[in-house]
């Protein structure tokens, strides 16, 4: 199918070919518009497939959890905690609003939101007299945080949890979809992402006046009246009818989506795990990771070649693959935030983003371009 050095990308958008009829009938009805029929379909079909009440197309992931933190009620000096080891976008909307972020470290097991960090962080809060307003906590690479501890620690002090599950969309823990496990949940369509609209995002809840206020604020901010009435500060926010179409018709190959990623991931595994020093993201117990892309470390005492090396050897074999998240904690912008560690001596997403890397994932990759990454990896880790 490709020459033999054509580019591997690491997560390239998949089209199902079901997306050009929900395309085409916008065109054929002239809905070329913010709002339209499959964006109703599209927040309609999402609810139904996760199970949940209420489902509000918006045009990114990080508008999403914008509007998620302001119907939390987040302003000026607020202190919102937030796992580092993650995208900026994660946290990028706690500063539109004027909050601050406060970092909390991953755990090894799920490479997610650390419960003893997490307690940490409450308990230098409460002797501080500053309590967060909420807590951000993303599934990684597809993973779901480890969910019931962290939300229990959060309800004891009556803290409300908004679920990043942007990476981690047809992925489940305790039986349970992610973008569903906790008050306010959030979905990223970026081209990127497990299915794509090119560009968008939802907010997901069983709570309908959260999202009713959601899509008031992500559509101007349009009071009821015949003319144009505003109260409150509004936002240009909402999802295209032509991109929505495009999500109708990736929403139907989500689970095969999944199942091409689970497969990527047990060749690399099969592959490599054998070898002393590699560690792949586990799966943490309970869950069902969605392998969004596959992640491992290299131990630095065991294994030679660093992940820079390995970077370098394959972008020469015109292959794409990435550094692990820089922690938000690391970042020059967030410099000044507080931060919480998993162990009293290290911290846990320093070293995943120090050894890790993600390999390419996309499930267009055919079987011989993934061998051809694993053929290099071998040379290079062997060597
Ligand atoms: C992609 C991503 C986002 C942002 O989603 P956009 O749709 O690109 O705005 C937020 N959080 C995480 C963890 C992501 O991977």
């Amino acid at each position: 199918m490709s020459s033999s050095n054509s580019r591997i990308y690491l997560s390239a958008p998949h089209m199902s070919g079901y997306e050009q009829e929900y395309i085409d009938s916008a065109f054929a009805t002239n809905w070329i518009a913010p709002l339209g029929p499959n964006v109703d379909a599209f927040e309609k079909e999402v609810a139904d497939y996760m199970g949940i009440q209420g489902a509000l197309a918006l045009s990114s992931g990080t508008a999403a959890i914008h509007l998620g933190l302001k119907y939390l009620g987040i302003t000026r000096g607020d202190r919102v905690f937030c796992s580092s080891l993650t995208f900026s976008a994660s946290a990028n909307p706690i500063v539109y609003e004027g909050g601050e972020p406060v970092f909390i470290d991953s755990e090894p097991v799920s490479w997610n939101m650390s419960p003893r960090a997490l307690e940490k962080a409450f308990d230098a809060a409460k002797k501080a007299g500053k309590m967060p307003k909420a807590a951000i906590i993303v599934d990684l690479y597809g993973q779901s945080a480890d969910m019931q501890p962290l939300l229990e620690i959060c309800d004891a002090y009556h803290v409300p949890v908004i679920e990043d599950a942007a990476e981690a969309m047809g992925s489940a823990y305790q039986g349970k979809a992610c973008g569903k496990l906790a008050k306010l949940s959030v979905l990223s369509f970026n081209g990127n992402k497990i299915i794509t609209t090119s560009g968008g995002g939802m907010l997901l809840s069983d709570d309908l006046e959260a999202i009713e206020k959601a899509r008031f604020w992500a559509t101007q901010a349009r009071d009821k009246a015949r003319h144009y009435q505003h109260s409150e500060i509004g936002y240009n926010y909402r999802m295209s009818n032509i991109l929505a179409g495009i999500g109708r018709g990736q929403l139907k190959v989500l689970e095969d989506r999944v199942r091409a990623k689970r497969q990527v991931f047990d060749a690399y595994y099969q592959a490599l795990n054998a070898i002393d020093g590699i560690d792949f993201m586990p799966e943490a117990h309970g869950g069902r990771c969605n392998r969004w892309l596959t992640t491992l470390t290299l131990d630095p005492q065991k294994i030679k070649v660093t992940p820079n090396d390995i970077l370098d050897r394959l972008e020469a074999e015109n292959i794409e693959a990435r550094p692990v998240w820089k922690p938000l904690h690391l970042q020059p912008v967030f410099k000044d935030c507080a931060y919480y560690t998993h162990k009293d001596t290290a911290s846990v997403s320093d070293y995943l983003f120090n050894n890790g890397i993600c390999l390419p994932s996309g499930t267009n990759m055919s079987a011989e371009d993934q061998d051809r990454v694993i053929r290099c990896l071998l040379e290079i880790l062997r060597a």
